[in-house]
This record gives structure tokens, C-alpha cells and sequence, in this order.
């Protein structure tokens, strides 16, 4: 049985079609709360201040001003009231203005999605914020929670191996950043890279993931070639200093230059605004490698591809997760490949999930692979438990189908 609500509870909505803004106030006070309508954004800002409602429904698609400003003007006023989201628009846009109440520390109740029923109105104006389950995907992520993250060392590398698409050999690993919350558990850096990139944290995070890769390769693998991929946003790629920098701390840890990757996405390495041809072209004077991330997702020209000093390209995912199924992405493989090669780069596909996709890459004459096929992200600790396991596989594959034409290739690892 549900319970009713208080009826001290003062619901304020803001939709700029009356009859709707009517609708929600009946269903409303049918819950016996107290319920005013408003058409505009003036309005309602105005009965806010002087009617303090508890309660707030805001259409996020209105005319003359979007509910996405509305709930950022709410923030400024550090509004108390619980918000209620109520638009007729698709889920991916509720879900960022969703985001967005969170990210101000706004209450937020949740979404009430268009055409609505009288007892999901209800169900949203009785919940008690307990109520609702702890989602751990939807704690905010700010700057100042990135922030403390970083004093108390919750950020961690972790290790993606990359192999020789013929033999299987073992060429390096991408360094991914993760995120330990106390609360959330682990976030990933699809969640906190933007944070970091639109607060300025990006740079001492770059500087973390190059010091904790750069002295565990130094510290794990002194004596072996394998190398290590930075991933460098387009903020740091800005920044003129970064050779100097980098190659000061491969002579720290006394590493050589050619093991260190660093990947630039298509966009950025492109982008004529930023520094990132300058920096780009130091660090491949300095004898670093220098990746172009993501490729086939950006639109670089083959003029600006062929300008740029690469050394290796990385096939986007997208395409080789659906190799098997689609013409099309093995026609952007391939040709990636062979424009690779007479550029004279390596070529490397990542979001490789299965054998038979391995195989396909290794029969086109793709160099490297990395995907969850051959192993996910791992702490540095368990990379040596991956290479014991990896060389068994190998070795047991040959002659069997668990790497094809892996195994009957395999070299030393
Ligand atoms: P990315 O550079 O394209 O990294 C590859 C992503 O694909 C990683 O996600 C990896 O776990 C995932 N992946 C690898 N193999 C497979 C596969 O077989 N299947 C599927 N479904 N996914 C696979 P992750 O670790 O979540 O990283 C996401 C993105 O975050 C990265 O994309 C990169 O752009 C960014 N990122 C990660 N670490 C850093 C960092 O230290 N600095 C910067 N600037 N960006 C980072
Ligand atoms: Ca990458
Ligand atoms: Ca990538």
C-alpha cells in the first residue's frame, strides 16, 4: 500500500504547456499535495522565491528557455527542493539532464517520462531519498571528488597486453587508468577522463599514469622490449613542455624512448587549434613512438595523415568488434591496414574478442591485437601471472584452435 504523502508538500511545475502543467497539478493534489503550474521560465523562478516549494517538476523542453539552464539556475541559487524531471524526449537526453542535477548536488528524484501516469507522478512525490537504491553508477563525479581521489591514491594503472597477430609474441601493454572509489567501487575513465579534462586535472593525471607505468615497466620488465602506451588528451598534447618532460623521466627510469608509446586520438592529433603537430613531432625527435588512437572515427584527410609523425595506428573497436558480421567494417580494416603499410606503420587492432576474429586479423596481415580475447585490463601485480598463463595457452594451442595460427607460429613470447 502506498502512503500519502505530507500534505506540507508544495509542488512548483514548470511546463510550458499549460494543459500538461494542469494535468501533473490534479494528479498532484489527488495525492493531497499542494500544486502550482507555471508556463514560463519568469514565473516560475518568481513563485519559487515566494512560495518555497519542497517538490519541482521542469519540462527540459520549453521555448524560451531549456530545462537544462532552468536546473543550472537552480544550482546557482543552491535550490533545496526535490527535482522531478519531466520531459517527452528520448532517454539518452534525460539521462545527461539527470547527470546534471546530480553533478550540481541538486536533489534529484527522478525522471517522470512523458505521457505520464498519476501514480508515476505519486510513486516520485512520496519517495523518500532512502528509498531510492544506490545506484553506484550515478555518483557524481566532480572535480573536487577527483580531486581528493588523486591526494588519497585512489587512481591505479592498469595493464591491457598487446600481441604479434602472427606468432603471438607478447609487443607491450596500454596503460588504463581506474578509478577506486570508496563508495562507487571501480570507475572507469569514460566517466572521470572528461572531469579531469574540463577541470585542468587532466595534467597532474597524466603525470600519474606516466609515473606509475614508466617505474613498473622500469621495475617488471628492465630487461625485455616490451613497451608501454600512453593515452595523451588533447589538453596535454597543448602543452609545449611535455617532450621535455617525458623524455626527462624515461631517463629516470631508464627506459628507452622507442619502448614508449603515446596515443593521440584522430580528433585531437588532428586539431589545427592545438599545439599537438609541435608536440607530437618533439616527442617523435626524441625517439618516442606516437600512436594515432581510434582511427576511422575522426576525419582527417589523407593530407593531414600522411603530415603527422606517426609511428603506429590503432584500429577503433567499433570496426573490429563487428569484423565477422560487417562487410563494411572489414572493408575500413583492411583499407586501414594497407594504408597503414605504405605508410610504412604498425598497424594494431583493438577490441579483439574472439579467435576467429584474431584469425581474420592475422590472414589480412594486421601487426598487433589487443582485446579482451587475449586478456582485459589487469593491475601490474597480476601482468606476470597473465605472461605464465598466456605462454601455457600458446603452447597448448598449437596444433588446436584456442589461437589459431597463433600457436603453430609461437616463437618465445
Ligand atoms: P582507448 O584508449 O580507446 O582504450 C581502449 C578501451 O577499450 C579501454 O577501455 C579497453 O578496456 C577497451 N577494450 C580493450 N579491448 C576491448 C575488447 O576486446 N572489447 C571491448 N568491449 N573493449 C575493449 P577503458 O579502459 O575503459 O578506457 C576507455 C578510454 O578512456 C580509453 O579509450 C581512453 O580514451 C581513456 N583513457 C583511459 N586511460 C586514460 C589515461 O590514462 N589518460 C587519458 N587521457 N585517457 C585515458
Ligand atoms: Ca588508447
Ligand atoms: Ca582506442
Amino acid at each position: 500500500m502506498l502512503s500519502l504523502p505530507d500534505p506540507a508538500m508544495r509542488l512548483l511545475i514548470l511546463d510550458d504547456q499549460a494543459d500538461v502543467g494542469q494535468v501533473i497539478a490534479l494528479a498532484a493534489r489527488s495525492a493531497t499535495c499542494e500544486a502550482r503550474a507555471t508556463t514560463n521560465a519568469d514565473a516560475f523562478f518568481q513563485t519559487l522565491d515566494a512560495w518555497s516549494p519542497t517538490h519541482l517538476v521542469i519540462d527540459l523542453v520549453m521555448p524560451d528557455m531549456d530545462g537544462v539552464e532552468v536546473v543550472r539556475r537552480l544550482a546557482e541559487r543552491g535550490c533545496r527542493a526535490r527535482i522531478i524531471i519531466a520531459s517527452g524526449v528520448g532517454s539518452r537526453i534525460l539521462d545527461s539532464a539527470r547527470r546534471l542535477a546530480i553533478e550540481h548536488n541538486l536533489d534529484f528524484a527522478g525522471v517522470l517520462a512523458k505521457p505520464f501516469t498519476p501514480r508515476a507522478l505519486r510513486a516520485l512525490l512520496i519517495d523518500v531519498p532512502q528509498a531510492v537504491p544506490f545506484d553506484p553508477l550515478t555518483i557524481a563525479v566532480t572535480a573536487s571528488e577527483l580531486q581528493l581521489a588523486l591526494t588519497r591514491h585512489e587512481l591505479q594503472v592498469y595493464y591491457q597486453p598487446k600481441v604479434h597477430c602472427s606468432g603471438g609474441q607478447l609487443a607491450g601493454f596500454e596503460a588504463l587508468l581506474r578509478w577506486h572509489h570508496p563508495i562507487a567501487g571501480t570507475i572507469l575513465p569514460d566517466r572521470f577522463i572528461p572531469v579531469a579534462e574540463s577541470s585542468g586535472l587532466i595534467r597532474p593525471i597524466t603525470d600519474l599514469v606516466v609515473e606509475q607505468s614508466f617505474a613498473w615497466l622500469a621495475r617488471s620488465f628492465a630487461d625485455a622490449d616490451w613497451s608501454i602506451s600512453v593515452n595523451l588528451s588533447p589538453l596535454v598534447l597543448n602543452d609545449l613542455g611535455l617532450a621535455d618532460r617525458l623524455l626527462a623521466r624515461s631517463r629516470q627510469h631508464a627506459i628507452d624512448p622507442k619502448r614508449l608509446i603515446f596515443e593521440a586520438t584522430e580528433t585531437s592529433a588532428m586539431d589545427q587549434s592545438i599545439n599537438s603537430l609541435d608536440v607530437l613531432t618533439r616527442l617523435r625527435l626524441n625517439g618516442f613512438q606516437v600512436s594515432i588512437d581510434d582511427f576511422g572515427t575522426g576525419y582527417s584527410s589523407m593530407a593531414q595523415l600522411v603530415r603527422m609523425p606517426f609511428s603506429e595506428m590503432k584500429i577503433d573497436k567499433s570496426f573490429v568488434m563487428s569484423a565477422l558480421q560487417s562487410s563494411e567494417s572489414r572493408a575500413i580494416i583492411e583499407a586501414t591496414v594497407a594504408l597503414g603499410h605504405s605508410l610504412g606503420l604498425c598497424v594494431t587492432a583493438e577490441g579483439v574478442e574472439d579467435a576467429a576474429t584474431l584469425e581474420y586479423l592475422r590472414m589480412i596481415g594486421c601487426d598487433l591485437a589487443q582485446g579482451y580475447y587475449l586478456a582485459r585490463a589487469i593491475p601490474g601485480n597480476e601482468v606476470g601471472a597473465w605472461i605464465t598463463g598466456y605462454r601455457s595457452r600458446l603452447a597448448a594451442a598449437v596444433g588446436s584452435p584456442v589461437l589459431p595460427g597463433i600457436g603453430a607460429r609461437l616463437s618465445a613470447v
